[in-house]
């Protein structure tokens, strides 16, 4: 599994570096920076609850397999 942001669509809400630290970061403007786009075991939950709470739908799964 891997995240991906749309840099475009976000507009810097912060839910997904609240809701999941690990996998993402912030930039100076308070938009979203993938810290890990390859989605580490035992962070899944937190991965899919990240990207379900971007208000913009900025944030998406990739099935890593695909
Ligand atoms: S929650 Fe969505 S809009 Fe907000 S910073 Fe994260 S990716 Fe951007």
């Amino acid at each position: 599994m891997k995240v991906r942001v749309d840099p475009d669509a976000c507009v810097g809400h912060g839910r997904c570096y609240v809701l999941a630290p690990d996998l993402f970061g912030e930039d100076e403007n308070g938009h979203c920076v993938i810290e890990r786009e390859a989605v580490p075991p035992g962070l899944e939950d937190a991965a899919r609850t990240a990207v379900d709470n971007c208000p913009e739908g900025a944030l998406a799964l990739i099935d890593a397999s695909a």
